[in-house]
């Protein structure tokens, strides 16, 4: 079981061009970030360690990501999303652009991307609540996978194959309070979030 005390930190290779974004309509994105960041699902501990994050699909494979450590800013604006232009999970890699490097659980992300074509934005929160009630009852990563690593990256993928019906939500069994939910696009996936608080 993985503390939140490593939560943030990056653990991945990068590649990182620090430039203004391309033009890509981020109005949507900072939209839900930002009803995320007032339901305290994306936001930061008491240590002032940032939790959460939000992306969306650019072209093909790539993606818009918020950036490393933003989850404790209460407002975003677009110098603080990055493009992950390229990314290798076997070797735990990932190149990007933008003002600052993306987020600290972007091959999280890239594993959903990868497998799911019909997958358009991802949304990862932290609730200990959630986690609590559905840790096994939803489909649920392997308790090995701590955030941020090719194990769990991997993990996802598996779950993603299996699965018949897909929810739409992983439980991120070795991270804890942390969930991902997934859908066609970031109006579904915010919906779904706040769906699943009632
Ligand atoms: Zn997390």
């Amino acid at each position: 079981m993985t503390t939140n005390k490593d939560e943030g930190y990056i653990k991945f290779n990068y590649d990182w061009i620090p430039a203004t974004l391309p033009n890509i309509d981020l109005e949507e994105l900072i939209f839900w970030r930002q009803k995320l960041y007032q339901a305290k699902l994306i936001g930061s501990y008491p240590n002032g360690i940032g939790y959460g994050n939000i992306s969306m699909r650019y072209q093909e494979n790539q993606f818009v990501i918020s950036g490393s450590a933003t989850g404790n800013l209460a407002v975003l604006d677009a110098s603080h999303f990055a493009l992950v232009d390229e990314f290798d999970l076997t070797k735990n890699w990932l190149s990007c652009i933008g003002n600052l490097p993306a987020s600290s659980e972007s091959l999280s992300h890239a594993a959903i991307y990868q497998t799911l074509p019909q997958v358009n934005s991802i949304i990862h929160i932290h609730n200990k609540e959630l986690w609590n009630s559905y840790l096994h009852k939803l489909p649920t990563s392997g308790t090995d996978g701590e955030f941020g690593t090719p194990t769990l990256a991997f993990s996802l993928i598996d779950i993603l194959k299996k699965e018949k019906s897909i929810p739409g939500i992983i439980v991120m069994g070795g991270h804890e309070e942390g969930i991902l939910i997934y859908a066609s696009d970031i109006i579904q996936a915010g919906e779904k979030v706040f769906s699943l608080i009632g």
